[in-house]
C-alpha cells in the first residue's frame, strides 16, 4: 500500500552548507538522510529546498504530494507568504503535513496551530528519552515503550500549541525537562503530525528509531478516500432525491 505515497520532503538546507559539521552529519542535506530511509520503505520520495524557485512548493509540486515533511530552522522568514497560503490551502484539502524539530516556527505551522507555537531550548547534548504514551496508535507501530537518543538539544514546556488531538510521544531529557514531541491534529480534511527531534548538529535522521517514526508518520498522514464534502445552498433535500 506504501508503494503508492508520494511523499515531497522540504529542507531549508542552509546548515549543511554553511556549518561544515552538519556538513559532515547530511552530506546530502538533511532531506536525503530521511528521502533514503522513505525510499528504502517504499515511498515515492521528492525533495525541495527554500532556494529553488518558489521553495520547490510550486502548484503543480504540491498537487503531487500526498504528504509534505518540513525541516527549517534559520529561514523561516524567508519562505514567502504566498507559498505558506498556498500549501495551507493543501492541508485543508487533505495533504498530510509533517513538522520536524525547529520547524514548530515555521510560518506555515504557526499559521496551522494559530498559536506562538513557543517553547523552551538549551544545546548541551543532553541524552532524551522518548516515552510512547499511545500505544495502540499507527505512529507508534513497532517501536518498544521507550527510545533513547544519546545527545540531542532539549526542548522544554510550555510548548505553546493546542492540546494534540493524539500525543503519541512525551520526551524526557537529562536535564529534567519533559516535552511533548509526537502531536497529532487535523485542520480541514488534513492530519498534521509534529515530531520534536532532530537538530541539525546531532546524527538524528540515522537513528533507527526516528526513522521508523517518520515513515510511520507519512503512513498515518496519507489522504485516505472518503467522501469530500460539500458546503452552501442545499436546496434540495437529500431525501426527495430519486
Ligand atoms: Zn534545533
Amino acid at each position: 500500500m506504501s508503494t503508492s505515497i508520494r511523499v515531497l520532503i522540504w529542507n531549508e538546507g542552509r546548515h549543511e552548507r554553511q556549518n561544515p559539521h552538519v556538513q559532515a552529519l547530511y552530506p546530502h542535506g538533511i532531506h536525503e538522510a530521511i528521502g533514503g530511509y522513505l525510499r528504502d520503505e517504499g515511498f515515492a520520495v521528492r525533495t525541495a529546498t527554500l532556494d529553488e524557485p518558489e521553495h520547490g512548493l510550486s502548484e503543480a509540486a504540491l498537487a503531487a504530494t500526498d504528504v509534505l515533511i518540513w525541516w527549517g530552522h534559520i529561514a523561516h522568514n524567508e519562505v514567502s507568504d504566498e507559498v505558506v497560503a498556498r500549501v495551507h490551502r493543501r492541508v485543508l484539502d487533505g495533504m498530510g503535513f509533517i513538522a520536524l524539530h525547529s520547524a514548530h516556527h515555521a510560518k506555515i505551522f504557526r499559521r496551522l496551530m494559530g498559536t506562538t507555537c513557543d517553547l523552551k531550548w538549551r544545546e548541551m547534548g543532553e541524552r532524551e528519552r522518548v516515552w510512547v504514551v499511545a500505544p495502540h496508535h499507527p505512529i507508534a507501530a513497532g517501536l518498544g515503550e521507550s527510545f533513547v537518543i544519546e545527545h540531542e538539544e532539549m526542548y522544554g514546556e510550555f510548548f505553546d500549541v493546542p492540546a494534540p488531538e493524539t500525543l503519541v510521544f512525551i520526551s524526557w531529557f537529562q536535564g529534567g525537562e519533559v516535552f511533548r514531541s509526537g502531536c497529532c491534529y487535523t485542520r480541514g480534511r488534513g492530519k498534521i503530525f509534529y515530531f520534536r527531534p532532530g537538530h541539525e548538529t546531532y546524527p538524528t535522521y540515522h537513528h533507527s528509531q526516528v526513522l521508523r517514526v517518520i515513515a510511520n508518520a507519512v503512513r498515518w498522514a496519507a489522504a485516505t478516500p472518503g467522501p469530500i464534502p460539500t458546503f452552501g445552498h442545499h436546496p434540495n433535500p437529500p431525501e426527495t432525491l430519486p
